[in-house]
């Protein structure tokens, strides 16, 4: 099952091409996006979905997108989705054709299912290598050309250090800098609980600001705990009662195994704090 709706609120058939072969989304990877889960037909975090949008956009001196217009996307979207299952959506805002500069960037909404190996990784946890990135923690402030921080299309990076996690027997990988700093995943943020307190790296070390992370501290404060977000160090994760990875489309999803070695058990800590994520939310 697949939707897909041009910004222009056209609805298209996802299984036709859609796409010119000189986009510059495809032949470079230049342009942004956001993947939003639809849950219950409710659009988790969107106003923080669609800000981080801009923000990627101007990371990337791209127009800035129109925001209405992305919403009555992702209504449609929602629409044409059958009740009961999740949809993972793709906003995807690209700087457009390289034969005509002038053009609209392109622009669309497709939601697709989410896929049987993230649900089984919610439910079940998964085990997690620890990747050096190459950057230190001040480069995202000297060096803003390099884009840490924004959404933006080019992930081949992170869709390699996924591979190299598979070859090392892993699901999933947390990103280090040069001196030991905790980043994040390819595709997510870390969260860690210990002692009542939920910790997660400041955005301003050249990480995504997770909608997630944020959603479930918000969520976490309510239901008595404390929240800090500074810097974390590898030797913090081995130590904590519990080791998370957040994304919109992940949740909260457990980390059993670090590096080869397990962890503390950490089931109930995630029960916890994974209903606690889902009571913020209707449906
Ligand atoms: N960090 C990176 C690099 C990501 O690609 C993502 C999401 O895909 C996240 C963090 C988590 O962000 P969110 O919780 O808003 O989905």
């Amino acid at each position: 099952m697949r939707v897909l709706i041009h910004l222009d609120g056209s609805v298209a058939d996802p299984d036709t091409p859609q796409v010119r072969v000189d986009d510059l989304g495809l032949l470079r990877g230049d342009g942004v996006f956001e993947t939003v889960l639809v849950s219950g037909g409710h659009a988790r975090e969107l106003d923080k979905h669609l800000d981080r949008l801009e923000r990627s956009a101007g990371m990337l001196d791209m127009d800035t997108p129109d925001r209405q217009a992305w919403q009555r996307a992702v209504a449609a979207a929602i629409e044409r989705w059958p009740e009961g299952s999740e949809m993972a959506l793709k906003l995807v805002y690209t700087r457009g054709l390289d034969s005509d500069p002038g053009a609209d960037p392109t622009a669309f909404a497709l939601g697709i299912e989410v896929s049987e190996g993230l649900l089984r990784a919610r439910a079940e946890g998964i085990a997690v290598v620890t990747l050096e990135r190459g950057i230190d923690t001040e480069l995202a402030e000297r060096a803003p050309w390099l884009l840490l921080g924004a959404k933006s299309l080019s992930y081949g990076i992170n869709m390699a250090a996924m591979r190299e996690a598979e070859r090392r027997g892993a699901e999933d990988v947390i990103f280090t800098a040069g001196d030991g700093t905790v980043l994040e995943g390819p595709i997510a943020n870390v969260v860690v609980a210990d002692a009542g307190t939920l910790y997660t790296p400041p955005p301003s070390i050249g990480i995504l600001p997770g909608t997630t992370q944020a959603g479930l501290f918000r969520a976490a404060e309510r239901a008595g705990w404390s929240t800090k977000i500074e810097p974390l160090r590898l030797e913090d994760l081995r130590d904590a009662d519990g080791v998370f990875l957040t994304s919109s489309i992940r949740k909260v999803t457990r980390i059993h195994t670090l590096d080869g070695e397990q962890l503390p058990d950490s089931r109930a800590l995630h029960a916890e704090l994974a209903a606690a994520y889902e009571s913020e939310y209707p449906g």
